[in-house]
């Protein structure tokens, strides 16, 4: 015995002193959330090297979010984006494509298919402008529908909604009958393309995130009733930066996240009611914000959870590093400051 405990140090030591530097950071799935003022542009770089960039912010400001998430690619080493998914046409979620594309090769697109918002107006155009973006360069498109696993490598990426069409049978490890259904409140069908968001679920390991985009209130509830369909997840991504019209009672219980992250601006989602929905999640240990809400005053999260603060356009990230054993941490980078999560014990 005395002998092993001598030993298993220098053969542990051995072992793990001649595994290159990269190749640890590797086995990590890396999640950026840029900030784009009130829009959608968060990158996943996998351990295989791929990456997945969900929305790309906001058209004008100069190229602004375009140059944000390129920022953010390039720190992270990634000189091509993969696969660039857009949940639906709106300009905060699309309409960085053109600029994106002049600045970081692109791979393949993902999408909904056609856009379905007749507006006369910017939704037209955002779809008008992507379309012509992508005929102009040798990019893929791939449309996708529910039940649909994304080709990239390194996570499997489950489509659980698009074009307003939800996943039919359970993922795996879901279906329990939700409960939360009876004390949710019905609304009426939604008639824009935030409806037709194309949501995903994200398994890495033991490790689950979902984006279900800009989806409202009454898919989410038909979604999640009377059968939760999702499961449980570590990391919820904030549906419609925050505002009211998402954030059911029937998803956010039922799915027993233990952070979740609003792509909220200063004055854009955030909104008081969403704040109070999250506040009574017993599975919540935080809730991240890449802005302070003004409208939310006091419901906010504690400064040291919200990336940037009042008055500021500095454009500061939330970055999350995840193990495969579903423990994760989370970086702001205005403070430097990094908030451990272990591994969940629950079982799924
Ligand atoms: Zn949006």
């Amino acid at each position: 015995m005395t002998l092993f405990r001598k030993v298993l140090p220098f053969v542990l030591l051995a072992t793990f002193s001649f595994v290159p530097m990269s190749a640890q950071v590797a086995r990590d799935l890396k999640i950026v959330f840029v900030d784009v003022e009130g829009g959608q542009a968060t990158l996943f770089i996998t351990p295989a090297g791929q990456s997945l960039l969900i929305d790309t912010g906001w058209p004008g400001n100069k190229g602004r979010d375009a140059d944000r998430i390129v920022a953010a690619a390039k720190h992270e080493g990634i000189a091509k984006i993969d696969y660039v998914l857009l949940t639906h046409y709106h300009d905060d979620h699309v309409g960085g494509v053109p600029q994106l594309v002049s600045r970081i090769p692109v791979g393949t697109f993902i999408d909904h298919g056609p856009n379905r918002e007749f507006d006369q107006g910017i939704t037209e155009h955002g779809f008008a402008e992507y379309q012509k973006a992508i005929s102009q360069g040798s990019f893929k498109r791939l449309t996708v529908h529910p039940g649909d696993v994304l080709p990239i490598q390194g996570m499997k990426v489950t489509v659980v909604s698009a074009d307003g069409e939800l996943l039919k049978r359970p993922l795996d490890d879901a279906g329990r009958p939700n409960e939360i259904c009876k004390t949710t409140q019905q609304r009426p069908a939604d008639q824009t393309e935030n409806s037709r968001s194309l949501g995903v679920e994200i398994t890495f390991g033991r490790l689950r995130v979902l984006d279900l985009g800009d989806l409202t209130w009454d898919k989410e509830v038909q979604l999640m009733c009377p059968t939760n369909r999702l499961g449980d997840v570590d990391i919820d991504i904030v549906s419609h930066h925050g505002w009211y019209q998402s954030s059911s009672p029937a998803l956010v219980y039922a799915i027993h996240p233990r952070i979740a992250i609003m792509d909220n601006g200063e004055a854009k989602g955030g909104s008081p009611a969403t704040f109070e929905t999250y506040a009574h999640s017993a599975s919540l240990e935080t809730l991240w914000q890449l802005h302070y809400s003004t409208e939310s005053g006091n419901k906010n999260s504690a400064l040291a959870y919200i990336a940037n603060l009042p008055g500021t356009d500095a454009g500061y990230s939330l970055e999350l590093t995840a193990k495969s054993d579903g423990s994760f941490e989370v970086l702001n980078t205005r403070t430097h400051a990094v908030k451990h999560y272990a591994a969940a014990t629950r079982t799924r």
